[in-house]
């Protein structure tokens, strides 16, 4: 089977697993976590990184920060993996989900601005945080998001789990990479993010002392000191040194991999030409990573039929994630837009995409599609 997306560990990651083993320190005491951090946070722009034990505790931490609580309401991109609004409700703020928008399939922000201002001049509620999720390797459109920032102070939380080393080209973050933009960025290292830890995530910010206040937050909200004081409910949600190792490795291979991706998505774009397939989306305006080459198939295929078509020729692909306003838990949330995260959700198939995918596997799984498209009897 060619699998969808599967970590590459090709680093130092032996290496630097038994130096910590070697070192004793396993928690998250020790040097390699705060190692990680600082070249986490270089490699993105950030000034400080906050390592965590999954990307949605890292998610949870940033927006009880940025102000999300009870009495709270938070903006968040309807078309996600259904981590972005869990992390939202442990906070226990109320959800407006955003439709997408089909250019990148990401939080149609444009929207969120026109309602907001519209909220705002008849004294309606407007949301208190927005977080803004860069899906599947393509950056959002921010201009929107800074304008609502500058003009009514609502913080910014990225959700960049699935987009990290993706940048913009243009407008007011040219040069700037994902979670690099908003009050905090949050990342995973989930098993199929572009780079992994076995299971972890990070926060990044520029700011010291946002730094500092996740820092507490993530290792029970403890005081510095000898006796065992506490200021807050915090959690237990630090990285440990095992993780950090691994994750060591795999940064240093960052560029590799993002490149990779890219390469594996200017394949794709030419072995699908002349499918009823539109290829994964792209601007002029950013620069994606792939982190899941997810293309759109005509109006009339079946999504599942295609998944069960391809895994029949030992090719593993997946429809998109169900929009969030008809996942059980946020069915009754309220809405902002119309039905492009239905539609994105109808259509989309991501294809295998791991940065070891080689040429022939990319060639079997072009081939696979288009039996699958003639099998479906749709038009070539
Ligand atoms: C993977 C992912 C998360 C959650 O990260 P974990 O490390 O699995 O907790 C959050 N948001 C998005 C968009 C993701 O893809």
């Amino acid at each position: 089977m060619i699998p969808l997306a599967e970590p590459v560990l090709d680093g130092n990651e032996r290496e630097y697993l038994l130096e910590c083993l070697e070192s004793g320190y396993l928690s998250s005491v020790g040097p390699l976590v705060e190692r990680f951090e600082r070249e986490f946070a270089r490699a993105v722009g950030s000034a400080h990184a906050v390592a965590c034990g999954s990307g949605t505790a890292a998610l949870h931490v940033a927006l009880r920060l940025a102000g999300a609580g009870p009495g709270k309401l938070v903006a968040v991109s309807d078309l996600t993996f259904i981590a972005s609004a869990n992390a939202v409700t442990y906070t226990g703020a109320d959800i407006l989900l955003v439709d997408s928008e089909s250019a990148t399939w990401n939080m149609n922000t444009q929207l969120l601005y026109e309602e907001v201002v519209r909220r705002a001049k008849r004294g309606e509620r407007i949301p208190d945080v927005i977080e803004i999720v860069h899906v599947l390797g393509h950056p959002a459109q921010m201009e929107p998001l800074l304008a609502l920032r500058e003009e009514f102070g609502i913080p910014i939380v990225e959700d960049a789990a699935e987009s990290l080393g993706a940048s913009w080209l243009e407008g007011p973050l040219a040069g700037r990479q994902v979670g690099s933009a908003g009050e905090f960025g949050c990342f995973s290292f989930n098993g199929n993010k572009i780079i992994t830890t076995g299971g972890g995530g990070m926060i990044t910010t520029d700011d010291a002392d946002r730094a500092a206040a996740a820092r507490h937050l993530t290792t029970q909200a403890k005081l510095p000191g000898p006796g065992y004081r506490h200021d807050a409910v915090g959690y237990n949600y630090r990285l440990n040194s095992l993780a950090a190792a691994v994750g060591l490795a795999q940064l240093e291979r960052l560029s590799n991999r993002v490149a990779a991706k890219r390469a594996i998505a200017a394949r794709y774009d030419k072995l699908l030409t002349g499918l009823p397939v539109s290829p994964a989306p792209s601007t002029t305006w950013a620069r994606p990573t792939y982190w899941l080459y997810s293309v759109l198939l005509d109006e009339q295929a079946d999504g599942d039929h295609f998944v069960e078509s391809l895994s029949g020729r030992e090719v593993q692909a997946r429809r998109v994630w169900p929009p969030l306003h008809v996942q059980a838990p946020y069915v009754g949330c309220a809405r902002l837009g119309g039905d492009v995260a239905d539609h994105i959700y109808r259509r989309g198939l991501s294809l295998p995409s791991s940065a070891g995918l080689s040429l022939s596997q990319q060639q079997l799984t072009a081939d696979a599609l288009v039996a699958s498209i003639s099998d479906a009897g749709l038009k070539r």
